[in-house]
C-alpha cells in the first residue's frame, strides 16, 4: 500500500462513483438507496415526536416545492444559514435544500453574535432557518429568517398539489457546493469549508460499501438505531445524518444533551450504535448511572473528533465488554472520517490506539514538516490526504485554500501521524494551532485577537492545556500593559462575554513576553512544554 513514491493507497477495493457529468444531488443519491418506508427515521427523544422515512421524504418534497414556488427568488447556489437545536425538522431542511441545489450552512446555536456575524460574512446566506430561541442572533438577510417552530413552517411541510415537474427542472451538478461548514483549519480564524455534492456522494458510497459488504468482516450487519450525541451542525453529525437516511437507519436525538436522558433513550429505543467524541467515552467509564439502565442493545460506539486516551479506551472495554469501541479520524475538510475500522472485535481491539485504515478511494502521504520529504511506514510526519472526499476549498479565501490544498489536490491536515506496516494510522500530535475542547474546535488566533483588543493587555498567546474531561482546555499566556493589574478572573470574564461557552479561556498565566520566532510567529510548543 506504500508505493515507491511513498504515497499510501487505501487497501480497500476502489468504489465506483456515479459518472461526474451526471447531474445528481446527494439527497437524491441517499433517497435512491433508502429502503426505509414506514420504519422510523428520526425520534426526538425530548418531545417523543417521531418521523417515518415515508413522512420524511414527503415533507422534504413539500418543503422543496414550497421553497421553489414561494421563494422563487431563492436560486440554485444561494446559501441558507441554519441555526437551530436538533429536531426532526433539521433533516427535512437539509434534504430539501440539497435537492434544490441550495447550499446548506449550519452553525452552532451557542455561537455568539459576533461569531455568527463572521460566519455570515464568509458564506453570504440569503435566507436563514432558525427557531424563536435562536433567531435574534441572525442579522437581517435578503429573504429573512424562517422559523422552524412556526405554524407557517409546518404549512410548508404539508403542501398538497405539488407539481413535481417544477422541482425536476432543478439540475444539481455534482461539482456544485452542497454545504458550507465552519472550521478554523490549520491556522487563524474560522473559515467556511465548501463541500460539494460529489464529496458527499463519495462519502455516502463508502458508507454503502461498509453496510453491504463489511469489507474485512463476516460479522452481523451493522447496527440500525443510532443515538446522536454529536451535533448536526458539525461534520460528524452532518454526514452521519445523511448516512442514516441512505442506510435506512433510525436516529434518536435529544434537543439538549443530557447524559442520563441519553441512557434512558438507549434503553427505551433499543439504541444499537452511537457516534461519540472522547469526553463521552470518559463519561461512560466514570458514571455510576450506567448500571441503572438496560444498555444491552448497544453494540458499538464510533469515536472521533479528538484523541481518545488509551487508558480510557481500555477502561471502557473492561466495563462494557460487549460494546465495540472503534476510533475513526477525519476533518471537516474531508467530510469527516477519512479512516475507519472493519473486522472482528478481536482484530479491532488488537489495534488499540490506531484510528484504522484509509477509507476506499483515498491516498495519503506522511510528509516531514522540515524537509518536505515523503516518509515510509513507521516514520512520523504531517499527514496529507487526497481523494474524492477532500473539500473544494474555503469560501472566499483563496489564500487559506492555497495554503491547505496544493496544486496536486493534497490536503495538508496539520496532524502529525504515522502508518504501521499494515496500513493502520496512528495520530501522534497536532502541528496546527487548533485546540479541541470536548472535540469542539477552539481556534487560538481568534481568542488572541480578542485578548489583544483589551486595553490592559500588551500581548497574549493561547495554547491547549491538558484536561482529563475535556481533552484540552484553552489557556492564555498574558503580558500585562505597564501599570495594569488585570487579574486571571478579569481576563476569563472578558473572553466569556464575547465567545460561545466552549471557547472560554479556563486558565491564565501572566508572563513578561511571549516567545516568538524571528518572523513573529508565536512559539506555541515552547509555551506548551512549559506547562507539560
Ligand atoms: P474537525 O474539523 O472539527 O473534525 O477537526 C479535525 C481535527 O480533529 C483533526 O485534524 C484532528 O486534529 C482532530 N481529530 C479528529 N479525529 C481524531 C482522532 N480520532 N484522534 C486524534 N485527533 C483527531
Amino acid at each position: 500500500f506504500c508505493h515507491q513514491t511513498r504515497t499510501y493507497s487505501s487497501l480497500r477495493p476502489p468504489i465506483p462513483l456515479p459518472p461526474i457529468d451526471h447531474p445528481l444531488s446527494v439527497s437524491e443519491f441517499c433517497h435512491r438507496s433508502c429502503t426505509g418506508g414506514a420504519t422510523t427515521f428520526v425520534v426526538n427523544a425530548t418531545t417523543g415526536q417521531t418521523l417515518s422515512f415515508s413522512q420524511f421524504f414527503s415533507q422534504v418534497r413539500s418543503l422543496a416545492y414550497s421553497l421553489h414556488q414561494r421563494y422563487s427568488l431563492l436560486c440554485q447556489h444561494d446559501v441558507a444559514f441554519i441555526l437551530a437545536p436538533p429536531s426532526t425538522r433539521i433533516p427535512v431542511v437539509y434534504f430539501a435544500l440539497l435537492s434544490l441545489g441550495i447550499v446548506v450552512s449550519p452553525a452552532n446555536p451557542l455561537s455568539s453574535n459576533s461569531e455568527i456575524a463572521h460566519q455570515i460574512q464568509l458564506s453570504k446566506p440569503v435566507v436563514a432557518f432558525a427557531t424563536s430561541e435562536t433567531s435574534h442572533k441572525i442579522p437581517s438577510l435578503k429573504h429573512g429568517t424562517i422559523l422552524l417552530d412556526s405554524p407557517e413552517f409546518i404549512s410548508l411541510l404539508t403542501q398538497s398539489d405539488i407539481n413535481d415537474d417544477a422541482i425536476k427542472t432543478v439540475k444539481v451538478n455534482q461539482s456544485d457546493t452542497a454545504a458550507i461548514l465552519y472550521s478554523s483549519g490549520t491556522t487563524g480564524r474560522v473559515k467556511g469549508v465548501m463541500m460539494t455534492h460529489r464529496n458527499l456522494i463519495a462519502k455516502m458510497a463508502v458508507t454503502r460499501f461498509f453496510n453491504t459488504n463489511r469489507g474485512e468482516s463476516n460479522e452481523d450487519p451493522p447496527p440500525s438505531v443510532t443515538f446522536f450525541t454529536v451535533p448536526l451542525f458539525h461534520v460528524f453529525g452532518f454526514f452521519m445524518l445523511l448516512a442514516a437516511a441512505l442506510s435506512a437507519n433510525s436516529v434518536v436525538m435529544l434537543e439538549r444533551f443530557d447524559f442520563e436522558q441519553m441512557l434512558r433513550a438507549v434503553e427505551k429505543y433499543k439504541v444499537t450504535s452511537m457516534p461519540v467524541s472522547p469526553p463521552l467515552v470518559l463519561a461512560f467509564v466514570k458514571s455510576a448511572l450506567t448500571k441503572n439502565y438496560d444498555l444491552s442493545s448497544l453494540q458499538g460506539l464510533g469515536c472521533g473528533g479528538a484523541p481518545l486516551g488509551e487508558d480510557i479506551a481500555q477502561r471502557f472495554n473492561d466495563k462494557f465488554p460487549n460494546v465495540l469501541l472503534v476510533q475513526g479520524y477525519g476533518l471537516t475538510e474531508t467530510v469527516g472520517g477519512a479512516t475507519n475500522f472493519a473486522g472482528s472485535k478481536e482484530a479491532i481491539r488488537a489495534r488499540h490506539g490506531s484510528v484504522g485504515r484509509l477509507v476506499p478511494n483515498m491516498e495519503a502521504k506522511i510528509v516531514d514538516p522540515q524537509t518536505g520529504e515523503a516518509l515510509p511506514p513507521g516514520q512520523t510526519g504531517e499527514l496529507w490526504l487526497r481523494g474524492p472526499i477532500v473539500m473544494k476549498g474555503y469560501v472566499g479565501d483563496e489564500k487559506a485554500t492555497a495554503e491547505t490544498l496544493d496544486s496536486e489536490g493534497w490536503l495538508k491536515t496539520g496532524d502529525i501521524c504515522y502508518f504501521d506496516s499494515q496500513g493502520f494510522l496512528y495520530i501522534v500530535d497536532r502541528l496546527k494551532e487548533l485546540i479541541k475542547y470536548k472535540a469542539y474546535q477552539v481556534p487560538p488566533a481568534e481568542l488572541e485577537h480578542l485578548l489583544h483588543s483589551h486595553p490592559e493587555i500588551a500581548d497574549a498567546a493561547v495554547i491547549p492545556y491538558p484536561d482529563e474531561e475535556a481533552g484540552q482546555i484553552p489557556m492564555a499566556y498574558v503580558v500585562r500593559n505597564t501599570g495594569s493589574n488585570i487579574t486571571e478572573t478579569q481576563v476569563m470574564d472578558f473572553i466569556a462575554e464575547h465567545v460561545a461557552p466552549y471557547k472560554k479561556i479556563r486558565r491564565v498565566a501572566f508572563i513578561n513576553s511571549i516567545p516568538k520566532s524571528p518572523s513573529g510567529k508565536i512559539l506555541r510548543k515552547e509555551l506548551q512544554s512549559a506547562v507539560a
